[in-house]
Order: C-alpha cells, then structure tokens, then sequence
C-alpha cells in the first residue's frame, strides 16, 4: 500500500453530489461523521438504481425476455466491476450476499465446516468486529477448533510478535480485518498472509472498512478470501461480497440451498452450479448490484490513493484538534497506518451523553462498543464516542465536531 501525499480530491464538490447532505437536523447543518457505520450515497448510486428500475427491472439468469437479458447483463457487469474494484483476478470467485457480516458467515459454514477438526486454531486480533469473530466462534464450537487471540501492543498496533509466537502447524485459519472499525489502524495484512501461508494456514480477511478508504488488491495482498459490505463504499445497503480465490471457492459446498444454485435437482438429490452461482441461492439484489458498481466507478474516478490520503489527513487533525482537548482521551495509534475514524471518551461522561449532545448541534457521530467489546476490553474502557470521515468530511466540519465536544465536556463536566 502506498501513502502518498495529499492528492486532489474536492469534498465540496463531492457533497455537492450527495443529497442527503444538503439537509438539516435539528435546525442545524448535517455534519455526518459516522461514514464507518454507513456512507451517504451521491446522486449517482441513486439515478442508477431509479433508472434500473423505471427500464431494465426483472429477475436475473432465468428468463428468456428482453428485461431479464438486461437485468441479468447489468448484474453480471456489477460483480465483474467489484471483482475489478479489489484486484480480484475473476468476477467468478466474487459472490454476491446481502453484508460483510453474511460473507463471513458463509466463509465460516461453507469452508469451516468442512476444513476445521478438533485441536485446530484460528487466529483473530482482539480488536475484530463482532462479525469477524462471533462466526468464527460458532465454527469452532461445530467442529472443535480454537479461537486464539492476537492481543494489541500499547500503541494499539497488532502485536506481530506475538502473532509469530502463536502461529503453527495447528493454525489453520488467520481471520483478520484490513482497518479496524474502531481505531481506524490499518493492518500490514500481506506480511500476516505471507507468514501465515508458511505454515499452512489459510488468510480471510474482512475488508469492511478498507475498501471504502484505500485501494485494495486482493491479488497482491495475498491473501485467500476478502469479504465487502455495500453500504460502507457509498452504494446500497443490503449487498456485500465475498471473494475467495477461485480454486479454493470452487472446492467448497454451497450454504444455502434453493434455485439458482443447482445443477440438477431429482427428489431425492441435487447436484450443484458452479462459481459463484452455487453460492446464490434465491433472487440476488440487482437494483443495489447496480448502485453498488455505480458507487465503485465513482471511487474509482476520485482515486483511492486520493480519498486514503485524504481521510488520512482528517484523521491526523482530528488526533491533533482533540489530543489538545483538556479532559478528552483518543485511542489508536498514530502515524501513516492510521485513516479517518478517530474513538475518543470524555473524561466523566458517558459516550451516549456525548453523543446525545452533538446530535443537538446536528452532528453524526456513533457512540458504544462499536461491535467491539474484546476491544473495549483491551482499551480498558466499555465504550467510545466514534467519529469517521470520508470523501466529503471538510475540515470544517472536524472543526464543528472538536468545538461541539468541548461545549460538551463544560457542559457534563465542567473544569474547575
Ligand atoms: N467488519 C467491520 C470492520 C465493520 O466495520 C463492519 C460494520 N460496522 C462489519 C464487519 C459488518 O458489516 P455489515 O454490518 O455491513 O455486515
């Protein structure tokens, strides 16, 4: 991954295309920094699905008609451009599913249940989002594998160490995110695959949040499957994708069962598709395919070395602005491995308090575990306030957010 200096991508010009930012809550300008939860879409990924659906709308794969030809030759377009989007060698190894979490899930039953047997361990850093551990969790407890943590240095940094340490021929899975959710770190995951790759193990790594924010090459990272959410890259909700390198997926069995998926069906048995439709049980989400691979052609035209330098920027003056802050504590690293999500806590207030307060000022912010209590744990700590950035976040508005917590804490805990 290369860090490059601040390129030129316009975040008014960007909000300029993206309605929902246009409103107010509150009586107030909308600043949204909860991006890390769910992006705001721009105009394009709407007028796509509207057009979808006001000219090409039917079912895909199934039908001889115009509309299902197109319907079918816009969705197929869809995956080959998200397949595009990551690196992915083949569109065929991309599985459409409705989130991240879905993917893992699958990842989890379809090669889980098949490569995991008792006494095998799997690799996840404390810091994971529920949705990269909990699945992980259930497979072990189906097969009798073991979860062991990678813990966190002091900086918040993964603690490759350790990671080596723990590492061996019973590891047969490292399941690891690409940038944390909560302390927007970004994870040196081809060092960790190439490693993990030495003794055998397989590499899944959830790109929930770094495909939005940095380019991604699953083919250069090495690594052996990836999964996506929609919503998190500007595009719709209710679609994601796992990719899984084309020989590995083709030699997994499916996780749901129904049309679509089949070869042949007889009463008794079934015989199954090949990739990826053997993983695509039932009507796929076309109208937000469709969005989503408008979503993708717009980051693609910023650039995403230019929205990485860009939320790198805004995450360095967002630690800057609030490490000034008397009675205000940050977490997570600092340096040129970190994006825009900056988790902070007020000293003697809870971070819903917080959060209550800038919602006042109109201001989007998350408060809460953030689907990370292992992480919480670790910090010491049993929730955050989270801010994030993304292609249209302006200084401004990091400037809006530091003086609306300030006004807090006098507020909540006013200084002596
Ligand atoms: N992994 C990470 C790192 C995330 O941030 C999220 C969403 N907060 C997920 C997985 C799950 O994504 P989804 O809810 O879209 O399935």
């Amino acid at each position: 991954m290369t860090f490059p200096p601040p390129a030129s991508l316009d975040p008014e010009a960007l909000r300029a295309e993206t309605p929902i930012l246009g409103r107010e809550v509150h009586g107030r300008p909308l600043v949204y920094l909860d991006h890390a939860a769910s992006a705001q879409r721009p105009r394009a990924v709407i007028d796509a699905m509207a057009r979808h659906y006001e000219r090409h709308h039917a079912n895909v794969h199934r039908g001889a008609h115009q509309l299902s030809a197109e319907a079918t030759d816009a969705y197929e377009a869809a995956r080959a451009a998200i397949a595009a989007f990551l690196g992915a060698p083949e569109a065929r190894s991309l599985v459409f599913v409705r989130n991240a979490t879905e993917a893992i899930n699958l990842l989890a039953r379809a090669w889980g249940d098949t490569h995991l047997r008792p006494g095998d361990e799997i690799l996840i850093p404390v810091s994971e989002h529920h949705a990269n551990l909990v699945p992980w969790q259930m497979a072990a407890e189906r097969t009798g594998a073991r979860i062991v943590p990678i813990p966190l240095r002091a900086d918040h940094r993964l603690d490759l160490d350790a990671f080596a340490e723990r590492l061996s021929g019973r590891t047969k899975l490292v399941a690891i995110g690409h940038m944390s959710n909560v302390l927007g770190v970004v994870h040196p995951v081809a060092e960790i695959a190439e490693r993990a790759h030495e003794v055998g193990a397989q590499v899944f790594v959830d790109g929930a949040q770094a495909a939005p924010h940095l380019p991604v090459d699953v083919a250069d990272l090495g690594v052996d499957a990836y999964a996506v959410s929609g919503h998190k890259m500007m595009g719709p909700t209710g679609i994601g994708a796992l990719w899984v390198r084309a020989d590995l997926l083709a030699s997994l069995p499916p996780f749901l069962g129904g049309g679509e998926m089949i070869a042949k069906v007889d009463m008794e048995r079934s015989t199954y598709a090949d990739i990826p439709n053997r993983f695509e049980a039932g009507t796929p989400a076309v109208a937000e395919a469709v969005g989503w691979h408008a979503a993708t052609d717009v980051l693609r035209e910023i650039g995403m070395d230019a929205v990485w330098a860009h939320d790198h920027a805004l995450g360095e003056a967002m630690i800057a602005r609030f490490d000034a802050i008397d009675g205000v504590t940050t977490f997570g690293p600092r340096g040129a491995d970190r994006g825009g999500i900056l988790p902070f806590v007020v000293d003697g207030v809870h971070p819903h308090d917080v959060a209550t307060a800038l919602d006042a000022e109109g201001i989007a912010v998350r408060s809460g575990h953030h689907c990370a209590q292992p992480l919480m744990a670790a910090l010491g700590v049993p929730s955050t306030v989270r801010a994030s950035t993304h292609v249209t976040t302006t200084d401004a508005e990091i400037e809006a957010l530091a003086d609306a917590v300030v006004r807090a804490r006098d507020f909540f805990a006013p200084r002596p």
